[in-house]
């Protein structure tokens, strides 16, 4: 199957063929190559390349960890395949300090770094000649952005550095000079040094075993399917591994390691159900790393090793959705990934669909209508956060020239993009859209794809004609219109009718008992706490803190809930509370939206704001302090490194 349709693609489509090298090497025989995709939708806003002109097809590196430094260097050989008569190719970069770059014989290679850009980068245009590999030699800079260089004491066992990258969606450019676009599919390899007590884990299969030489350790890994470039990923720390199921296992500092393979036990079930409803898992083994608490986001999907927060380890399963999404991505998003970030639905919505499943699968339906009605809130409040129902960045389809790709990450996306799928499911009947969902990721492995390739494949294999159905479902309205559009199916209004009546009840004085709050499952909880009034009296949130323990909740989602209502209340009990979760987590699901609501909050917010990020920043990521440097809470932000 995979053969089959890589081929079967790449020969109808530009520059998608098996890979021919000048000379290829036995390696090199089998290696295929994922089609660019023409049309006007595919081209890329966020990425200089120019991949029907000259493309690059495979990337081998060679680099060294400095912690010290914190750079990694070495080289990257780059495979290329260009169009007759195209003489140059042109990658991203993103403050790169390149030393040289030559052909596959050495001979120095003419290069040019132009304009930079501050949210793109800059081009760097290589003079290839005839050349179908380049060599470049390179370090990344200090303050590369998809890096994170922790020190020890920011980590878990405190006594290791810890390097993680995070590449979405245009950050890899600031460690791996290619072509930075989802749209242009890359296998890849690596050989990595590190200092020899660390262990480096990425986003493929393992390849050599590691190799001690003098102080420093090598690993390898290759990845010989195609994937975007955003999904290759590098950790390195003190880590350590183990197995949760044949094909499962985590990797985290031997001091969480207990926690989260406890946390991470129905692993194993997930991807059995998963695979039940989306067709084979095609990645080999599905591994998590359970990163140090500054990650800023709540997983990344990336092949073979999905990336994750400490947070979402809550002593008791009920935050284990979160792995369910990102199991997920192997299908919506890795295997058929968005061409370009204004289609990032395809990725997010599609996922959060298949999240519910999976959960609906695993957990029952219950469960999985609680989290419908909870998208749905999300949708319509992403709504009221974008311009409301007329807001042009309530499209699923949306314009991003000029503007950063992170513009595009909000619910929208994500719980808009679900609603929409699960509206046609319901028209259809599951049986018959579960059918069409399968073939969509066989149709579509380890391609490309654009809204418009998703309307024609729904129109083809799931409408096929009947004019009542094309109607009835609205396609176009879902994804070029704002707003919600009216045939949404509804969530169930049932789905939290217990909670719903508490919230009402807590309206009129009454809190619910200790023996519902503690059989309420988490979507329970995080109902009844984002439906009560932003601006409660201190004494309510005091009564029902003291109740429940909401300030220090070992739950993560629930804490943050909490925390959000004290801040908008000016809950001064909760400050300390407050102050630790925003030290000893730097996830931006989290931190944004609470040092935003303090800043926001002149008088009273604003200078527990200003103490806590000061303290707060070097525990953060790049893509945390991006935003909330713009706060204007420390002068000057970032001489606190
Ligand atoms: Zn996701």
């Amino acid at each position: 199957m995979l053969i089959r349709i890589l081929i079967g693609a790449a020969s109808a489509l530009l520059l998608g063929s098996c890979q021919s090298g000048e000379a290829p090497a036995p390696r090199q025989a089998a290696r295929m190559v994922a089609p660019v995709l023409t049309g006007a939708d595919a081209i890329d806003v966020h990425s200089y390349a120019k991949p029907l002109e000259a493309r690059v097809t495979h990337v081998a590196l060679d680099l060294n960890v400095d912690f010290a430094t914190k750079r990694v260097g070495g080289t990257a050989t780059l495979d290329l395949q260009a169009k007759p008569g195209i003489d140059s190719i042109t990658l991203d970069d993103k403050g790169l300090q390149i030393a040289g770059i030559t052909n596959a014989d050495g001979k120095p290679l003419p290069y040019k770094v132009g304009a930079v850009d501050p949210i793109l980068g800059a081009p760097l245009t290589v003079q290839m000649g005839d050349a179908k590999r380049i060599i470049i030699r390179y370090t990344s800079a200090p303050d590369a952005g998809a890096l994170q260089w922790l020190t020890p004491k920011q980590t878990a066992g405190k006594k290791s550095p810890y390097l993680l990258s995070q590449g979405q969606a245009i950050e890899n450019r600031s460690w791996i000079p290619t072509q930075d676009s989802p749209g242009v599919r890359q296998t890849w390899e690596a050989k990595i040094r590190v200092p020899k007590a660390l262990t480096a884990v990425m986003s493929a299969p393992k390849g050599a075993e590691p190799v001690t030489d003098g102080a420093t350790r090598v690993f390898s890994y290759k990845m010989d399917k195609p994937v975007a470039p955003y999904l290759i990923a590098i950790a390195v720390g003190d880590l350590a591994f183990r197995e949760l199921g044949p094909r499962t296992g985590v990797w985290t500092e031997p001091a969480m390691l207990d926690k989260a393979a406890a946390e991470l036990a129905d692993t194993e079930k997930m991807v059995v159900a998963a695979e039940k409803l989306f067709g084979p898992y095609q990645w080999g083994r599905y591994d998590m790393l359970v990163l140090p608490p500054s990650f800023p986001f709540g997983g990344m999907e990336n092949p073979t090793l999905t990336f994750l927060t400490p947070t979402f380890i809550a002593g008791d399963k009920s935050l284990t959705s979160l792995i369910a999404h990102e199991l997920a991505h192997s299908w919506s998003g890795n295997l058929a990934t968005n061409a370009t970030w204004a289609d990032f639905w395809l990725n997010e919505g599609m996922t959060t669909y298949a999240t519910t499943r999976i959960v609906e699968a695993v957990y029952g339906p219950k469960v999985a209508a609680q989290q419908v009605a909870l998208g749905h809130d999300a949708m319509r409040a992403a709504i009221t956060e974008n311009g409301g129902p007329t807001g042009p960045d309530t499209r699923l389809h949306l314009d991003l020239k000029g503007r950063s790709p992170d513009d595009g990450l909000t619910d929208i996306a994500y719980e808009k993009g679900a609603a929409f799928l699960r509206t046609i499911e319901v028209a259809v009947g599951r049986e018959r859209f579960d059918a069409w969902l399968k073939g969509w990721f066989s149709r579509h492995m380890f391609e490309p794809v654009t809204t418009s390739i998703f309307l024609a494949d729904i129109r083809q294999h799931l409408i096929k004609g009947d004019a009542a159905l094309e109607t009835k479902l609205a396609l176009d309205a879902w994804v070029n219109d704002p707003g919600i559009p009216a045939n949404l199916a509804p969530a169930d209004p049932q789905a939290f009718a217990e909670v719903d009546a508490a919230v009402t009840a807590f309206k009129t004085g009454t809190q619910p008992t200790t023996e519902a709050w503690q059989r309420w499952t988490t979507d329970e909880k995080l109902r009844f706490l984002t439906r009560l009034d932003k601006k409660q009296p201190t004494a309510r949130l005091a009564a029902l803190d003291q109740a429940f323990g909401l300030a220090k909740a070992g739950n993560n989602e629930v804490r943050f809930a909490f925390l959000t209502l004290a801040v908008a209340a000016r809950y001064d009990p909760a400050v300390p509370a407050l102050e630790q979760f925003l030290l000893v987590q730097g996830r931006r699901k989290f931190v944004r939206p609470l040092i935003t609501a303090l800043a926001a909050d002149t008088t009273w917010g604003r200078p527990i704001a200003k103490r806590v990020y000061a303290k707060a920043r070097p525990l953060y990521h790049p893509v945390t302090t991006r935003d909330l440097d713009k706060l204007d809470l420390i002068a000057s932000p970032s001489a606190i490194l």
